[in-house]
């Protein structure tokens, strides 16, 4: 029996989604030798071919900010990522009131433009029944980005820049030998000094095969689509990212049609396919300020299910793992990698060359995560949010 192909790398990538592209990219561009190892057949296939492709400056802790803007500033002039400013507006209520303006004091320091809006302000973007709430914001810098064609700009630039891709490279095993990491993939070996581990809501099983405790975890969520919005309904312009605070329930325009969820809290682990049953309770939810979504059908084919890749606070870890030689997490964005990949590629290129990153890491790095693993409390919109 001949023995299997070895590749050898300065730095391999698990992950070919939008953060494993990404960083796959800067590596290169930094001139290391780059081996992206992906288990299915093509880019993209993981989360970030599902997502909602929301992209926005609205958290409510710096460093997310920080990801966010400099991702968003990147993606706008990138073409293919196909940046359209629609906004997000999220509407408010009193008990959440505070918080939010604490965000939004935060949210300008660091430059960006949010508007504070009264219900009716926030009615002549979006119809919404007001009741209960206490106002809304509104940053028109916020919008939607095309995540495939993101995730496809930077393996095209990685591989012009020598770095390679294999498909069908399911990473089965690893261990460090000799510094380095020998990988066991689906039809051979690869070794490594770096390893990163961008593996999406798998992230905490890559870690496993390695012996390593990453608390990431997959969370189911649907994104439903209407059928065709009828014209009674319809504005002079999109419906941005609307997103109420009092349930977490959010829409926004996608062509004729709306795209509308709500995460379901309880759904943890690799349950497959869309959950109907929760179509009643996210509808029920987005009838307390809009009433009018009585008047929208469901396209049962058009809607589409995927996994939030969750951390105990529900925010990314980046950077090395201590006691793991030569190992770099990207992983665990709580369902906002598609908005901070283009920043997580530079920073994870940065940590790799032994660079100061451009953003302070500290607060994102594994060790936060104590004895207890529950980690710093996070960014509190993301409980609910996309
Ligand atoms: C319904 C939904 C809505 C969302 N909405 C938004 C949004 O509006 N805005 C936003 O910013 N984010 C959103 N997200 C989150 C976003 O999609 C993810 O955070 C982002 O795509 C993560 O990218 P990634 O490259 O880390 O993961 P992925 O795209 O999942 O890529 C990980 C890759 O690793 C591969 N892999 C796993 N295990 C192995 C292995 N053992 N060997 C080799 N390869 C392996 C997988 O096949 C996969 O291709 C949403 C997600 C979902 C599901």
């Amino acid at each position: 029996m001949s023995s299997p192909e070895v590749h050898r790398a300065d730095v391999i990538v698990i992950g070919a989604g939008i953060v494993g592209a990404a960083c796959a990219y800067r590596l290169a561009e930094r001139g290391l030798d780059v081996l992206v190892l992906e288990r299915e057949h093509a880019p993209a296939t993981g989360s970030t071919g599902r997502s909602a492709a929301g992209v926005r400056h609205q958290f409510s802790d710096a460093v997310n900010v920080q990801l966010s803007a400099a991702s968003i500033a990147e993606y706008r002039s990138m073409p293919r990522a196909d940046y359209r400013a629609i906004g997000y507006l999220f509407c408010v209520p009193d008990a959440l009131w505070e918080a939010q303006m604490r965000g939004v004091a935060l949210q300008r320091r660091l430059g960006a433009r949010i508007a504070v809006l009264d219900t009716n302000e926030a009615a002549r973007i979006v119809p919404v029944d007001a009741n209960g709430l206490r106002g809304a914001t509104y940053c028109a810098d916020d919008g939607v980005v095309d995540p495939h064609g993101i995730c496809m700009t930077y393996v095209e630039r990685a591989r012009s820049l020598g770095a390679r891709f294999a498909f069908g490279a399911e990473v089965r095993a690893l261990r460090r030998l000799d510094d380095r990491w020998q990988v066991a993939i689906a039809d051979g070996r690869a070794s490594a000094p770096l390893v990163v581990n961008a593996a999406g809501a798998w992230a905490g099983r890559v870690g496993e095969l390695a012996g390593l405790d990453i608390p990431v975890g997959p969370a189911r969520r649907m994104v439903f689509r209407s059928g065709p919005v009828p014209n009674s309904l319809r504005g002079s312009r999109p419906y941005p990212m609307t997103v109420d605070l009092a349930n977490g329930v959010w829409f926004r325009s996608d062509g004729d049609r709306l795209i509308f969820g709500l995460s379901n809290p309880a759904d943890r682990g690799f349950a497959e396919g869309i959950d109907w049953p929760w179509l009643e309770t996210t509808y029920e939810a987005a009838l307390l300020h809009f009433p009018w979504f009585e008047q929208l059908s469901v396209d049962r084919r058009a809607s589409w299910w995927g996994y939030y890749e969750v951390t105990p606070d529900h925010n990314p870890i980046l950077g090395r793992m201590p006691g793991a030689e030569g190992w770099i997490n990207a992983c665990g964005f709580s369902g906002h990698g598609v908005q901070q990949a283009g920043a997580v590629g530079r920073l994870i290129a940065q940590e790799a060359t032994g660079e100061p990153t451009d953003i302070d890491l500290s607060t994102l790095r594994i060790d936060r995560f104590g004895q207890d693993g529950r980690g710093s409390s996070g960014d509190s919109t993301e409980r609910l949010i996309v």
